[in-house]
């Protein structure tokens, strides 16, 4: 379905940016992988999704806090596979703490990862989407980009920012066969949600079932994890030119938490 395009996506040596990017892949797509993580585990990721499906796969290290690093990725995709047609951004981190009690350097840390990185990959993207006259810009937010919980300021303020984001570009390229969207996941069981279940049962001073039910899956009526293929398929589709009128939207998928 996506033979021959290309796509970016950040963060996704792990979780649902690989996720992702495995489903890029297996519609067809090159993908330029981002991340950190060990050298020769990211190199064994690298070489088994090209060999699995038969499309080009590159590896960048470039930091999402820094611009510099973030702009060489997306020229280093277009010099080494010839365009960036699809642009994941996913990259992001989390830390919970009261807002009074909030590290600065946490706060500074994922503004710049989980919002200003969306930004610096879509300035330096759009140019050549346009110049095409094709792309597609998908930002993983979070259902805490449409509702917030206590604790989360940074992260937050962050989604929510990706969400206005979304909207901005949308409308400025609605005209050029390019959509913005932001997909809202609800709990996904990554590495960045096992975190979370270690400090809250060491806060709680409750088990593992007993924090993932009534903590951390609280407020998502079906009680279930979001499941990464389900978040997979949702980019394919956006992605795909059955979503060409699908501009600006904060999509949730999140077993209903955001209706309520
Ligand atoms: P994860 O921790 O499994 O993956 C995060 C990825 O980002 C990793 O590849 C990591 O190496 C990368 N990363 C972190 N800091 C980076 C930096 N400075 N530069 C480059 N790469 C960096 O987390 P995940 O759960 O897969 O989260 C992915 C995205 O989905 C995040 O934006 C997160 O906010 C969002 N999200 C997650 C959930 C969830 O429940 N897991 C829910 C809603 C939204």
């Amino acid at each position: 379905m996506l033979k021959g395009k290309v796509s970016v996506v950040t963060g996704s040596t792990s979780g649902i940016g690989l996720g992702i990017a495995e489903a890029l892949a297996g519609a067809g797509s090159h993908v330029m992988l981002n991340g950190f993580g060990d050298a020769s585990e990211i190199e064994k990721i690298r070489n088994e999704m090209e060999k699995r499906h038969q499309v080009k796969v590159r590896f960048s290290g470039a930091n999402m806090m820094n611009p510099e690093e973030i702009t060489g990725m997306i020229h280093e995709t277009e010099q080494q596979l010839g365009s960036v047609d699809i642009l994941v951004n996913n990259a992001g981190i989390q830390h919970v703490a009261p807002t009074d009690e909030f590290p600065v350097e946490k706060w500074d840390a994922i503004i710049a990862i989980n919002l200003s990185a969306a930004f610096h990959t879509i300035r330096a993207v759009l140019p050549g989407m346009k110049a095409k006259k094709w792309g597609r810009i998908i930002n993983i937010a979070s259902a805490h980009g449409l509702v917030a919980s206590p604790y989360k300021p940074a992260y937050v303020a962050a989604k929510h920012g990706v969400v206005g984001l979304t909207k901005v570009v949308a409308l400025e390229i609605a005209e050029v066969h390019i959509t913005c969207n932001a997909i809202c996941p609800g709990y996904v069981l990554t590495q960045l949600v096992e975190n979370q279940i270690e400090d809250q049962a060491k806060a709680h001073k409750i088990g593992r079932d007993a924090v993932v039910r009534e903590v951390i899956l609280a407020r998502q009526p079906n009680k279930e994890f979001v499941k990464l293929e389900d978040l997979a398929q949702m980019a394919i589709f956006l992605a795909s030119d059955a979503a060409a009128a699908i501009n600006g939207a904060a999509l949730p998928i999140d077993g209903g938490w955001t209706a309520q």
